[in-house]
């Protein structure tokens, strides 16, 4: 430091005491943490290493002779620190300033000057300031006040709650705290912390988990219930921290913060998800049952889809397929036919007397023994033909590949077939089938034409005797429309009134009077004309309008008869001809009885003639039925004998009171033997049972003469009287009687 000492100024001459105090202040001066400065005259005198070093200059003697004014900031500045600091170290106090100074390089600087007069008396000799550099201590001071400044910041606009606490007291408190709890600004200083707790369990328990961490020096942090002024209790999150852990005395930090809404938010949050998760799992549940609901739907519709798609091509009855599935086919396999030129052959299929099953036995009897027929008819036919319903006993067989031989054997087969008898309950039934076949390409190009050839050949077919089949051949396509006509002019016959009835005579061979007539139903159609019974009758047996007919002809005849009776003419029985179909309806006997009840007249009035099929188709029921007949006292007449069974049991077992020898072996009793022979044989049978003969159809008086020497009873024919209308057989009656 020596070096850096300005030379000391000649001494003075002085004595040795005072020399030592000079190189006694030289060391002063050099050892100084300050600098030190005697200014004279506004110059600088003399300066210690530390000034020059602090105003930046290299040594104390540079400084010599430099003008203090240099030091200052400016002239102005220099002027007002002299005219701060004269009157004060003139009054030989010392003056202390803290001021900017310049240095050498006009660098600023903060010092601490402190200057006073040497010598108070003597101004002239100068001064000595003594200067402390503040840069540092100010630097510090500022940075301490921006460090106090942001921590008032801080303290003062803090969204969260701070305090400060000494022994469970609180000392200091920012605002936010204070309005989280509902107090105006002061009023909780002092106060206990006991004062926002809601209880004092509450207040100990956090002491009790505070205190210990505390007091190790680590933070705390928790939750709390808090009571605000209100009363009403907040959440707040805490944080805390001993101010000096070694001193608890020194108290804590307490940082708040109001967590309810956020609680709140949070619960209900909790509570919304819920609720959500709930929704969802409800949506989820329906949509799944919403899905299943589909799938159930879409499956019933595919059921429905397919039982539309099977009833609108099978019947339902049977399971074979129908009129629409047999057109689809027939046109395919038509096509095929036309184009490898293979046969193809169409059967059409009736039953014969199935109605009359339906009748007696019932529709559900009906409708098994049908299903039955279906599977009969399946088992003969091949895997591609096709075997169709077309509705009540009506079937068509569509063969593709059979010729007419090929055809004509599955008629046959279905024919051996059909006489197994089927067990349908307790009842054995036979059915036979009438059939018409039809050829592919000659009877019909295409479908609808086959099948009208095939129905007209059944037709011919049935009236050929049924239980048989047919070809097709073109001259019974006329014969069949007719048949088609009549079916549906029937139908208003009886409504329109275009019946009548015919009364044959009927005449005692031995004494020649009138035993009885028999009604014979007439039909005269306005356009067609006359019809005979032997055509429209197994029509209207067909179609069941036999019934109504039957019973408008049994009504009328009963009423003719009674008004003749009444007239007082000598009519006494009227035989009326009872089809099969009447007979084997449920009911019959009873609905006779009504009607002659209606009628008035006794039941030995009326006879019923019946076929021999009527009464052989169901022996059994026949059996019944007729026992009821006989019961109410109706006679029996078997019409038509000797062209059907001519079963001797059949007179045996049944109250039969009549035979009526059929009319075509009457006919050739003049040239006939054979016929001669079975006439009288019938004759003789009949006697012998004590039953009544009529020969029907005598034309001529030989063959009366014939009968009459045979012992037969009773004789009907154009040789005795035509059939006639109720009011001709009055004149005959007459007639008659005028010649009897
Ligand atoms: P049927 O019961 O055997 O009746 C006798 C048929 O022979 C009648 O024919 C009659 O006109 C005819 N006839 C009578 N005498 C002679 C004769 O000397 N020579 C010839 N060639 N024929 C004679 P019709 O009236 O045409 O009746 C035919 C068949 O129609 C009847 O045969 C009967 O089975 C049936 N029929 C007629 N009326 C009825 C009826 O009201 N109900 C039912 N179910 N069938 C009836
Ligand atoms: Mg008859
Ligand atoms: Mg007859």
């Amino acid at each position: 430091m020596n070096e850096t000492a300005t030379p000391l100024p000649a001494p003075l001459p002085q004595k040795a005491p005072a020399e030592r105090a000079f190189h006694e202040l030289q060391a002063l001066l050099d050892n100084a943490g300050a600098g030190i400065v005697f200014i004279r005259a506004r110059e600088v005198v003399r300066c210690n290493a530390r000034f020059a070093q602090l105003f930046g200059y290299r040594s104390a003697a540079d400084l010599i002779g430099q003008r203090s004014e240099s030091f200052s900031l400016g002239r102005v500045a220099y002027r007002d620190l002299g005219r701060a600091a004269f009157p004060v170290i003139a009054a030989g106090q010392p003056y202390v300033t803290e001021r900017e100074m310049r240095r050498r390089d006009g660098q600023r600087f903060w010092a601490r000057l402190t200057g006073s007069l040497i010598n108070p008396a003597q101004p002239d000799e100068g001064a000595i300031w003594v200067i402390d550099n503040l840069d540092a201590q100010k630097a510090a001071q500022k940075q301490l006040e921006a460090a106090l400044w942001e921590k008032q910041t801080l303290f003062d606009n803090a969204m969260v709650g701070i305090v400060y606490l000494v022994d469970r007291r609180m000392t200091r408190c920012n605002g936010f705290f204070e309005q989280m709890l509902g107090y105006g600004p002061g009023e909780l200083s002092g106060c206990s912390t006991r004062t926002w707790y809601a209880s004092d369990a509450e207040w100990e328990d956090i002491a009790r988990r505070s205190g210990p961490v505390l007091m190790r020096g680590e933070s705390f942090s928790g939750e709390v219930s808090v009571r605000r002024k209100d009363g009403s209790i907040i959440a707040c999150e805490v944080r805390s921290r001993a101010l000096d852990p070694e001193n608890p005395a020194r108290g804590s930090l307490w940082i708040a913060m109001d967590v309810t809404e956020r609680k709140n938010a949070q619960a209900s949050l909790t509570r919304v998800q819920a609720e959500l998760e709930r929704l969802v799992a409800e949506r989820t549940r329906q949509l799944s049952e919403t899905v299943q609901t589909l799938h159930r739907e879409m499956e019933e519709r595919r059921a429905d889809r397919d039982r539309i798609h099977w009833l609108a091509h099978y019947d339902a009855l049977t399971g074979l397929p129908n009129r629409t599935l047999l057109a689809e086919r027939s046109r395919e396999a038509i096509a095929l036919a036309k184009k490898d030129g293979s046969p193809l052959a169409v059967v059409f299929v009736d039953l014969d007397h199935f109605k009359h099953v339906n009748d007696s036995l019932g529709h559900r009897v009906g409708d098994a023994l049908l299903v039955a027929i279906a599977e009969r008819l399946r088992s003969v036919v091949r895997e591609k033909d096709t075997v169709c319903r077309l509705g009540g006993d009506e079937f068509i067989l569509l063969l593709p590949g059979a010729s007419a031989h090929g055809a004509e054997r599955v008629a046959g087969k279905l024919l051996d077939a059909s006489r197994q008898p089927y067990q349908i309950d307790r009842h054995e039934l036979t059915m036979a089938p009438s059939m018409g076949i039809a050829v592919f390409p000659q009877d019909g190009m295409d479908f609808d034409t086959l099948a009208q050839s095939a129905d007209v050949a059944m037709y011919r077919a049935k009236q050929g005797g049924r239980g048989t089949f047919c070809f097709f051949t073109p001259e019974m396509q006329a014969h069949s429309a007719r048949a088609l006509m009549l079916e549906n002019a029937l139908r208003r016959a009886l409504e329109r009134d275009q019946f009548r009835l015919h009364y044959q005579p009927q005449l005692c061979i031995a004494t020649g009077r009138l035993r009885g007539v028999e009604a014979l139903l007439r039909w005269h159609h306005p356009e067609l004309g006359a019809i005979s019974p032997a055509e429209f009758i197994p029509l209207a047996e067909d179609s069941g309008q036999i019934l109504a007919i039957g019973d408008w002809v049994l009504r009328t005849a009963l009423a003719q008869l009674r008004a003749w009776q009444d007239a007082g003419h000598a009519v006494p029985a009227v035989a009326v001809n009872l089809s099969a179909v009447q007979f084997r309806r449920p009911g019959m006997p009873e609905r006779i009885a009504e009607l002659l009840e209606e009628a008035g007249l006794p039941a030995q009035a009326l006879e019923l003639e019946l076929t021999e099929g009527a009464a052989l188709d169901d022996p059994y029921l026949a059996g019944v039925t007729m026992a009821q007949l006989q019961a109410l006292g109706v006679r029996i007449a078997i019409d038509d004998f000797g062209t059907g069974y001519s079963s001797l049991s059949l007179l045996k077992r049944f109250p039969i009171s009549k035979l009526k020898i059929d009319q075509s072996f009457v006919r050739d009793l003049g040239d006939d033997p054979s016929d001669r022979a079975l006439v009288s044989a019938i004759v003789r049978m009949a006697q012998a049972l004590g039953i009544d003969t009529t020969a029907e159809g005598v034309e001529t008086p030989q063959q009366l003469d014939f009968l009459r020497a045979q012992g037969c009873t009773e004789a009907q024919g154009y040789h005795c009287g035509r059939p006639m209308a109720a009011q001709e057989l009055l004149a005959w009656i007459a007639a008659a009687g005028a010649t009897a």
